[in-house]
């Protein structure tokens, strides 16, 4: 077959320790994670392991339980021996959550120090129990929920008091040993948020997690957690990766993965390379493109389809890809590897496309 797409990562990869949450490496030379969050009630096992499978299926790697109630730590054993990805419990408010957790085999925990009272004088008792179970923690420090202290040393959730709040919290266990820790340090603004995650990576060799919080609806959220991601993985800032979006959590995994994949921190799989169409376009192009799309969806090779709207540029822009269409006067000419083998009418352009790519993906993954 094919040798597999190398993709160009953005940068170099900042060194961190790595560590296990299951059967996932983060940090270390460890690809750049993506995973989400369950939106059910996580006592509702069912639901909640339905929508595990859901996530699975789009691509998440690991996914994250809400435990705010005993029901929920309840459900945690069903839900992690149940479950085919890593399951992280996250707890705010009760540290007996925590064991709980860990009891119940969960892969590991994200605790919020801001939001656990007395969460100073547990540390000790958790990063034994975490340690004697081989559970990492990720210290998840939220700019809604500073620890007191901090907020009235520094005024506001600024990026200083971000870090600085996540490192003491790091100091507490590492005075017990523990370094099973990954962090992250979120914020709604990118900017901040940014700022935060470079101070953090100057730091510590802790592996960071990365998420623009309460980052908006689907658009916005999508592009906020884009133009952060992308500013600090160009750096080689970042080991596992988390979208916010009001919006399902398939989609935060479907545009996580996009956001690695734009930045070669990941191997492409289908990428549809559209036109923007122009006054010289003689086709609907974005009908074409997202009938094209819809005809290829669930394809999982490395294949570049272009599709162009005129015969003027779309032979030049095709010539990258794998296979394209240039549209013109009601027919499209039909491109494989920059060779126009076929001129078809317009009304068998997406057929055409799609039974090429099937050609190409077979020829791929014949070994
Ligand atoms: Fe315009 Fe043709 Fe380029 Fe599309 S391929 S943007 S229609 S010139």
């Amino acid at each position: 077959g094919m040798p597999a797409a190398r993709p160009r990562p953005i940068a170099d990869r900042r060194p961190t320790r790595q560590l296990q949450v299951g059967n996932v490496a983060v940090g270390g030379d460890a690809p750049v994670s993506v995973q989400s969050m369950t939106t059910t009630v996580t006592s509702d096992i069912n639901a909640t392991l339905q929508q595990i499978a859901e996530l699975t299926a789009s691509g998440c790697q690991i996914v994250r339980v809400a435990v705010p109630t005993t029901d929920d730590a309840e459900a945690l054993p069903i839900i992690a021996r149940k479950s085919q990805i890593p399951v992280i419990a996250d707890i705010h408010f009760q540290p007996k959550y925590v064991f709980a957790a860990i009891e119940a085999g969960c892969a590991a925990v994200r605790v919020n120090p801001g939001n656990i009272k007395k969460f100073d004088d547990q540390v000790g008792a958790i990063a034994r129990a975490a340690g004697d179970a081989g559970v990492p923690i990720r210290i998840g420090v939220n700019a809604g929920s500073l620890d007191q202290r901090l907020l009235a040393k520094h005024g506001k959730a600024t990026p200083e008091a971000l870090c600085e709040s996540a490192l003491w919290e790091c100091s507490l266990f590492e005075e017990h040993g523990f370094r099973d820790i990954k962090i992250s340090v979120k914020h709604h603004d990118p900017v901040v948020m940014v700022q935060a995650y470079r101070l953090l990576a100057q730091r510590c060799d802790y592996p960071l997690h990365l998420g623009v919080t309460e980052a908006g609806p689907a658009f916005q959220g999508t592009i906020k957690s884009a133009a952060a991601f992308g500013a600090l993985l160009s750096e080689g800032i970042g080991d596992t990766i988390r979208v916010s979006l009001s919006a399902p959590p398939a989609d935060e995994v479907k545009v996580g993965i996009q956001i690695l994949e734009s930045l070669g921190l990941r191997e492409r799989g289908l990428e549809i390379v559209s036109c923007p169409s122009c006054g010289r376009a003689q086709v609907d192009v974005y009908q074409l493109a997202d009938e094209v799309t819809a005809g290829l969806e669930g394809m999982d090779v490395p294949l570049r389809v272009a599709v162009m709207g005129c015969v003027v540029n779309g032979p030049g822009e095709a010539r990258d890809a794998d296979l394209g269409v240039a549209s013109g006067n009601g027919k499209g000419q039909i491109f494989v590897k920059g060779e126009v083998i076929k001129t078809v009418p317009e009304s068998k352009i997406v057929e055409t496309l799609i039974e090429e790519a099937t050609r190409l993906a077979e020829d791929m993954t014949d070994a």
